[in-house]
């Protein structure tokens, strides 16, 4: 049998990843002159980033605290974000600030619905609000039967394309980094100063800067170095989630419609986004949508009679990382690694890593 010798190679900085982190975290690298390579296993956009539901969903506005603070400071920093890479690549992402409607479906509700509108003064400044609207207020759209005691709306909730953010992000990315596409990262080996990236072909790679941001499955590769701070409890798993995309005609200037879980998105040229599902005992392929799965469209539907009759266009499943490094919960989980400060983990999460990926800047 003949040995080909394995090939080693230097960086600035290294990532693992193309999704939605990865990019970003490549777009920051190459702005600042790095030498960077970004490794993915499969394609880019081929994990949780390369969905189309893409909501952007603030937290409630009242209890402020800091994994709030950082969310709104994402959202709010996010159209100029976008607006530049827009600028730079000539893709557009499908951004647009659409606000979200929520109903309130008991009078129970209302006590607390007062105290999120007063949070939204304090916390959200001037230039978003929520509001407690009439329960007919968006009749051809939101159900006014579930909505029985009004529906809460809020101005800061957005939406993006995710497959055109990634493809605008991969535009910016190709012609300025090295690209390696069908690279399995099998382990990696810090330094204080560098460190080594082992690929699955037994090539390998140093970089000044290792980024591990490739979504759930990253958890294999992180686990050594964060096991102690979690008692040696896994820090992580995959979700599996489900959602579809169905055409109906709008002028799409229709809000985000969020209840119990569902979700229905309206998106650019007459789509709309229904999701979505969580699925924690999954196996097998994490791109197989099970047609056995679709209570979330159902539920969907009860809130959104009018899609009753749109064409489902679409059916994609995904896996995205759930944190359980302690106190992490379902949030993204952007920071150094323990005793190795000078590589990071960018791990994204529910629901607002699409709202938020962009701050990756400040930890890279
Ligand atoms: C059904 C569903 C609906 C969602 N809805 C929303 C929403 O509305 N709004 C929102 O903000 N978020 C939403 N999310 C969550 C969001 O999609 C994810 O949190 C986000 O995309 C994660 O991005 P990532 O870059 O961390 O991971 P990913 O996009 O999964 O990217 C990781 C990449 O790493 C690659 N990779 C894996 N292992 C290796 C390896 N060993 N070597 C090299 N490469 C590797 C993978 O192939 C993949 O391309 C949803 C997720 C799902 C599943």
């Amino acid at each position: 049998m003949i040995q080909t010798a394995s090939i080693r190679k230097s960086f600035d900085t290294a990532i693992i990843g193309g999704g939605i982190l990865g990019l970003w975290a490549a777009r920051h690298a190459i702005k600042r002159g790095e030498q960077t390579i970004l490794i993915e296993k499969r394609h880019i956009g081929a994990g949780a980033s390369g969905g189309f539901l893409g909501a952007l969903m603030p937290h409630m506005p009242d209890n402020w605290n800091a994994k709030k603070q950082f969310q709104f400071d994402g959202l709010t920093s996010l159209p100029d974000a976008i607006a530049e890479l827009e600028a730079d690549t000539g893709h557009d992402c499908g951004y647009r600030r659409c606000g979200r409607i929520m109903p309130l479906t008991h009078d129970k509700l209302l006590p607390q619905v007062e105290r999120r509108l007063a949070g939204a003064k304090t916390n959200w400044g001037d230039d978003f609000s929520m509001t407690l609207e009439a329960p007919a207020a968006y009749q051809n759209w939101l159900n006014s039967d579930i909505a029985s005691n009004g529906i809460q709306h809020d101005t800061l909730a957005a939406r993006v394309n995710p497959r055109a953010y990634v493809r605008a992000l991969e535009a910016y990315m190709r012609p300025r980094c090295e690209v390696l596409e069908g690279g399995e990262v099998r382990g990696v080996n810090f330094q204080q100063h560098d460190g080594e990236v082992m690929l699955a072909n037994g090539d390998s790679i140093t970089a000044g800067k290792i980024i591990i941001a490739n979504g759930w499955e990253a958890y294999p590769l992180l686990q050594p170095f964060f096991a102690e701070l979690n008692d040696n409890a896994p820090i992580g798993r995959g979700v599996k989630g489900q959602a579809v995309l169905v055409e109906y005609e709008h002028a799409d200037d229709l809000p985000i419609v969020y209840h119990d879980g569902s979700y229905v998105v309206p998106h650019k040229e007459n789509r709309v986004a229904i999701g979505s599902t969580s699925v924690n005992d999954w196996s097998g392929k994490p791109d197989v949508f099970d047609p056995e799965d679709m209570d979330f469209y159902r539920r969907a539907i009860e809130l959104v009679p009018a899609l009753e009759n749109a064409p489902i266009i679409e059916r994609w499943s995904g896996v995205r990382p759930r944190n359980t490094l302690k106190g992490r919960g379902t949030s993204p989980w952007f920071g150094p690694i323990p005793a190795y400060e000078n590589h990071v983990a960018l791990i994204g999460g529910f629901k607002i890593t699409l709202g938020v990926a962009h701050l990756a800047e400040r930890f890279v």
